[in-house]
């Protein structure tokens, strides 16, 4: 079979042929994903230590900024890491922001 060249535009023109379901919870961090455990999680570089981050989160033109959120931060690159909790609890906040029909929202995180 020859591949089709390429089409433009979407298949159906009704449906957004975008489909973003969850917010990425954080940026990749370089190193595999490993299930965040108090001081023991370990980067190729660094070592996390616990810390305050500031997320944010896209989603089509919405920018949720959420402030002081608890995490283990990263002391060589700065990535973070956020438990799964914290991970939810941060998510349902955009979702509130963007069913809001806010377009920028800066959120303080209160545990
Ligand atoms: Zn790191």
């Amino acid at each position: 079979m020859i591949p089709r060249p390429m089409q433009s535009g979407a298949k159906n023109g009704a449906c957004n042929p975008k489909v973003v379901v969850v917010f990425p919870p954080y940026t990749p961090h370089p190193t595999p994903y490993t299930p965040p455990q108090r001081g023991l999680v370990i980067c190729k570089h660094g070592q996390t230590k616990p810390g305050l981050v500031t997320v944010t989160l896209e989603r089509d033109e919405c920018i949720v900024v959420i402030k002081k959120v608890p995490a283990e931060v990263c002391d060589n690159c700065g990535e973070y890491y956020l438990n799964n909790s914290i991970t939810e609890q941060v998510l349902q906040r955009a979702d509130v922001a963007v069913n809001n029909g806010a377009e920028v929202e800066i959120i303080r995180y209160a545990a």
